[in-house]
């Protein structure tokens, strides 16, 4: 199968209500332009110097996402076009995207990234610290917080990938409630993702499905 069959395949078989971000990370400029000529425009990186580079390549109307470990220090690189943080994890890295974002005259919308495996490799914010957080994080004005993200534990055992993710869709529910801006969960990625849907995904992370195997 084509990097387009894969895409329209997904498409055909999600939601409208379902966003599809399209992994590219360690994909070449020709692979990433198959699937945006098959209309696929928004595409995640998990590294910044990746993500800039293929921004300044590529056309002007993708929406880049983050979806990597964010380190404070390279926030700067990303701040004056990124649509989408997936990896807000802790209040130094939001306060420095707020800085950044002041500079760049813009607000920077961001999930939450939430430690739902019991990993220990995992990054993401505990889930009992998610309510102060959220509190806490309030004062940056040039943040938009809109949803959560989380990563579910690399295993066969789908039960428990089930439950993580129906821990996260949980805490999601609570907050969409009080705060109609929390609107996106990012949750499921090439080997879960229909799971994740059934558990109330709205965002979905898709590398190796559309574009093969990765070889780093
Ligand atoms: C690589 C990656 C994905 C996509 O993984 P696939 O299994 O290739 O779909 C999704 N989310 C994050 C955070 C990733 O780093």
């Amino acid at each position: 199968m084509s990097i387009r069959d894969n895409i329209l395949s997904i498409k055909d078989e999600i939601s409208n209500e379902v966003k599809l971000v399209a992994v590219s990370k360690t994909r070449s400029i020709d692979e990433i332009k198959e699937a945006y000529d098959s209309n696929q425009k928004i595409f995640g990186e998990n590294r910044v110097q990746e993500i800039v580079e293929k921004h300044q390549l590529l056309p002007d109307d993708i929406e880049w996402h983050m979806i990597g470990h964010l380190q404070k220090n390279k926030v700067k690189y990303i701040s004056n076009f990124i649509t989408l943080i997936h990896s807000l994890d802790r209040i130094s890295l939001a306060a420095e995207i707020d800085k950044c974002a002041k500079k760049s005259n813009r607000k920077i919308d961001c999930l939450i990234q939430l430690k739902i495996s019991s990993e220990e490799t995992k990054f993401g914010l505990d889930t009992r610290l998610l309510e102060d957080f959220y509190s806490d994080i309030q004062k940056y004005e040039n943040i938009n917080i809109v949803g959560l993200m989380g990563m579910a534990s690399f295993t066969e055992n789908q039960q428990k990938i089930s439950d993580e993710f129906s821990q996260i869709k949980e805490l999601y529910d609570i907050m969409n409630l009080k705060n109609s801006k929390i609107k996106n969960l990012s949750i499921g990625m090439s080997d879960d993702y229909r799971l994740a849907i059934e558990k109330g995904s709205n965002m979905i992370r898709v590398g190796s499905k559309i574009f093969g195997k990765r070889s780093y």
